[in-house]
């Protein structure tokens, strides 16, 4: 099957692409030059309400399939996305930008590594063991789907973010309506389609491809959505918070983040320099985890500064397609002017020691001006409680800061709103573990920044969200928990109903 034509439509629902019934004209674009990628016309409320439909409708045969069943077709899912495996890497790099060697050896092999994780989790539902724990009665649990999960995702890491999404809810017996967002939808159609290439029923997974205010909040207020799981921004994840308890739905918020990078005195300066200049411009820090302020204390700072702003000098800006290219263009032109903003109002306070600009000419000759392209950029001198400290900038952009002693480093670490990732650059070992234990973060890496891997936990603290992503703490939020409990004693007068009514 040929995943990448879209003709039928951007909507993908009871497994098929249909048009969308909106009434506004959507064009995806390449962003290293503005070319239109697919011309789409975005979900209305009512395709919505299909692909809830079709989600529910979907649910008895889905939801009351063996685990086997599951983890079989989602085996299958494994391979078929394997086999696609450049489709998906071209059209991830033609919506997004991003450079396809990270598309070809990070989005799409982590993909397929997430699909065969889920497929052997689906197997492996855990609760407490069976027992009489009462005396008189047997009881066990029983972890149970959801129903229909709505999920919304973030333009960023489409494919990925949709497979995080759609996964774990469907391994463990859920269906799904998932809207991608508006900039990025194809790769989660295709992700879609592989899944009835797959073998998945008609109706387990579905995508609607719509705008935030329409779609995104009619699925979330549906009635007939059961959990709501959604990664996107802070200021939207409360809104949809806001709207799902309406109707009472449990809510996975996976939010914003603004990751510290701490050098102590006793680092591998190398090491820590090569760290924060991948763990700063991977995916052109459009990255929740990317690492965003990097606080090194004083031996090292001086150093610290010079090393990262000449390995930026060296990063080769070019076509996104060209296998050398390390940084492609932003996502869009409207979100490189937003990240141009944070650090044009930057230079009345701090100081821009390289980048800050569009760039001109790529490695490669590109004319960098005809995409939504920007230079990576070093800042210092800010003060903590600036705009570009605490501000999730969600670009190129990394603020390195001098601290004194460890209190001060840990404290400055801790002090944002945020708590998705960190990272402890030192050789100490109780240095380190001090720095993991008192880091407020979902994820704290010691000597690296970045790495994630489908058996470990995803997920925030503070006001980057709750809920986990990948593993199998994932595929527990999508399931609920039910109490059985037997009376084993056959007795019609029970001890306890002398405290109701009676006496011994
Ligand atoms: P965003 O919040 O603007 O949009 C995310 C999704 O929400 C999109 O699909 C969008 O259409 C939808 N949306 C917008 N308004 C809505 C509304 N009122 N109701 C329902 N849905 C609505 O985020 P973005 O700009 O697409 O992505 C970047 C953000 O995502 C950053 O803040 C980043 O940190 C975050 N992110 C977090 C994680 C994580 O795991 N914590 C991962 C990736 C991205």
């Amino acid at each position: 099957m040929d995943l990448t034509s879209f003709s039928a439509g951007a909507q993908y629902i009871a497994g098929r692409l249909t048009p969308g019934t909106g009434d506004e004209p959507f064009r995806v674009v390449n962003p290293a030059d503005g070319s239109t990628v697919q011309q789409v016309t975005l979900a209305s409320t009512a395709d919505v309400d299909h692909a809830v439909a079709a989600a529910r409708a979907a649910l008895p045969e889905w939801s009351g399939a063996t685990p086997g069943a599951r983890s079989e077709a989602l085996t299958r899912l494994a391979a078929v996305l394997g086999e696609h495996a450049e489709e998906f890497a071209r059209v991830e790099t033609a919506q997004t930008g991003k450079p396809i060697k990270l598309s070809t050896e990070f989005d799409v092999p982590g993909t397929v590594d997430n699909t065969a994780f889920f497929a052997g989790a689906a197997r492996n539902l855990e609760g407490k063991a069976a027992g009489e724990y009462s005396g008189d009665h047997t009881s066990y649990v029983r972890r149970e789907a959801i129903g229909v999960v709505g999920s919304i995702s973030p333009w960023n890491y489409p494919l990925q973010m949709a497979a995080w999404k759609i996964l774990p809810a469907i391994a463990a017996g859920n269906t799904v309506v998932l809207k991608p967002a508006e900039l990025t939808p194809l790769t989660s159609l295709m992700f879609a389609r592989a899944c009835t290439e797959a073998g998945i029923p008609d109706g387990v997974v579905n995508i609607v491809t719509g705008a935030g205010r329409t779609a995104g909040e009619h699925l979330v207020s549906h009635p007939d959505v059961a959990m709501v799981s959604f990664t996107g921004s802070t200021g939207v994840g409360k809104r949809v918070a806001e709207l799902a308890t309406a109707t009472v739905k449990r809510t996975h918020l996976e939010l914003g983040g603004k990751a510290p990078f701490v050098v102590f005195d006793d680092a591998d300066l190398d090491a820590a320099v090569h760290g924060a200049v991948a763990a700063s411009l991977i995916n052109s820090g459009q990255d929740c985890t990317a690492a965003t302020r990097a606080y090194v204390q004083r031996p090292l700072y001086r150093a610290f500064v010079d090393g990262v702003a000449e390995l930026y000098r060296a990063i080769r800006l070019g076509d996104p397609l060209n296998p050398q290219t390390d940084l492609g263009p932003l996502v869009s032109y409207a979100h490189r002017d937003r990240v141009a903003g944070f650090v044009d109002r930057a230079r009345s306070y701090a100081t821009v020691v390289t980048g800050g600009a569009p760039g001109g000419k790529g490695h490669d000759g590109t004319d960098l001006g005809l995409g939504a392209y920007y230079q990576p950029t070093l800042i210092t001198d800010a003060a903590q409680d600036s705009e570009v400290v605490q501000g999730e900038i969600f670009g190129p952009v990394l603020v390195v800061l001098p601290f004194d002693s460890d209190e001060d480093g840990l404290r400055l670490a801790n002090d944002t709103p945020y708590g998705l990732a960190a990272s402890a650059w030192t050789s100490n070992v109780h240095r380190s573990l001090r720095a993991t234990r008192e880091i407020a973060a979902g994820c704290v890496w010691v000597n690296d920044h970045i790495p994630i891997i489908s058996e470990m936990p995803h997920g925030g603290y503070k006001s980057s969200g709750y809920g986990k992503d990948m593993s199998q703490y994932s595929l527990d939020e999508y399931t609920q928990v039910k109490h059985v409990m037997y009376d084993t004693t056959a007795v019609a007068r029970k001890d306890w109903h002398r405290t109701i009514f009676g006496d011994r």
